[in-house]
């Protein structure tokens, strides 16, 4: 752990006015806390408003409060800024202008490559930025209700691959059900966020999967989606997630890597199964993460960008051989 509750719990009560931030191309933990924390700030009484660098993917468009995230550009900024789910300020994108604005700023977070860039940071490696929000309701002894469930129970499902992947624990699972109790509807939100697909994004991300490439005797895989591939299927950025997790899927693979093209820069996603530590691959390029999710950005053509990863994957899985 670094940093403390505590000081994050006195941010909260010697501020009145808060901008939240979540990390570019949001994912369900980021929007999620975020979402559950602006309802907590609202219940004590506080204004607070969500700012994020890209709008609020449609798989998540039911959570409450979701309608109301706002572009960096249409955000108030207000004195108390508050990073969920960002690991450094590169996450923030755009939103950047409103955390250097800010009069404080808090940073809370469970990614341990996290750089401490608040004035305020608390800093834990559960399996969801989500659990540290529903602790925060706890001690705050705030009332849990339905829509901070919903939110909550979305950030820790989506950050642990539908409560499947190793970074589960006990406390997860026991949190889990007091957000179950609390109002949240595991089945819904599941049904929502993985088994509605709309038909641009099941098409685009079968042909990415069937252009998939092998390396280090299966142990590597790596696929790319291109601007020209998402215009052919009329598909947004938002619809490649869940790519990069069914190369990660194939029997062989420990280390999975999906590049994505996006206006002058790429995007990479990596995944490791077993034993891997992709949160060194990302941070050799400027990312983090987690040691079996992490990610980054880069700016060169995207074979480039392939040969690159496939590199720096390539001598990850030789580390741990010899580890
Ligand atoms: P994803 O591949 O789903 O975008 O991200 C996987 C994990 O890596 C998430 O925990 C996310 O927060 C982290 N991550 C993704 N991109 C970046 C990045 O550019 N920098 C850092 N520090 N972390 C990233
Ligand atoms: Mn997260």
């Amino acid at each position: 752990m670094a940093g403390s509750m505590s000081e994050i719990l006195s941010f909260i009560r010697d501020n009145d006015r808060f901008t939240i931030l979540s990390h570019t191309s949001p994912d369900g933990d980021t929007l999620g806390s975020a979402l559950a924390l602006r309802l907590l700030l609202n219940a004590l009484g506080k204004e607070a408003e969500v700012a994020c660098s890209h709008p609020v993917p449609g798989a998540y468009d039911f959570l409450p409060g979701a309608a109301e995230v706002k572009d960096p550009d249409q955000a108030a900024g207000y004195p108390a800024a508050i990073a969920v789910d960002c690991a450094d300020k590169c996450r923030f994108g755009r939103a950047a202008a409103l955390f250097d604005k800010a009069k404080v700023t808090a940073n809370v977070d469970h990614h341990g490559t996290n750089d401490m860039y608040a004035d305020v940071n608390w800093m834990e490696e559960t399996a969801a930025c989500g659990e540290l929000i529903y602790r925060i309701i706890g001690e705050l002894g705030a009332e849990l209700t339905a829509d901070m469930a919903t939110c909550l129970l979305t950030a820790i499902m989506t950050d642990t691959g539908c409560f499947a992947y190793s970074n589960v624990t006990e406390d997860t699972m026991v949190i889990a059900g007091a957000l179950i109790a609390a109002g949240g509807d595991n089945a819904e939100i599941n049904m929502k966020v993985y088994r509605t697909s709309p038909y641009c994004r099941s098409m685009l991300q079968a042909e990415a999967v069937s252009r998939t490439k092998l390396y280090c005797g299966g142990k590597l895989a790596i696929t790319t989606v291109t601007m020209e591939d998402m215009a052919r299927h009329g598909a947004l950025s938002e619809h490649c997630d869940g790519i990069v997790e069914q190369l990660r899927d194939i029997d062989t693979v420990e280390i999975a890597v999906f590049l994505r093209e996006d206006e002058g820069k790429i995007k990479g996603s990596l995944r490791a199964k077993r034993y891997a530590d992709v949160s060194r691959v990302a941070s050799k390029l400027g990312g983090g993460g987690h040691k079996r999710a992490a990610g980054y950005t880069c700016y060169c053509p995207i074979d480039e960008a392939a040969a690159t990863a496939v590199r720096l994957g390539e001598e990850e899985l030789d580390i741990c051989l010899k580890a």
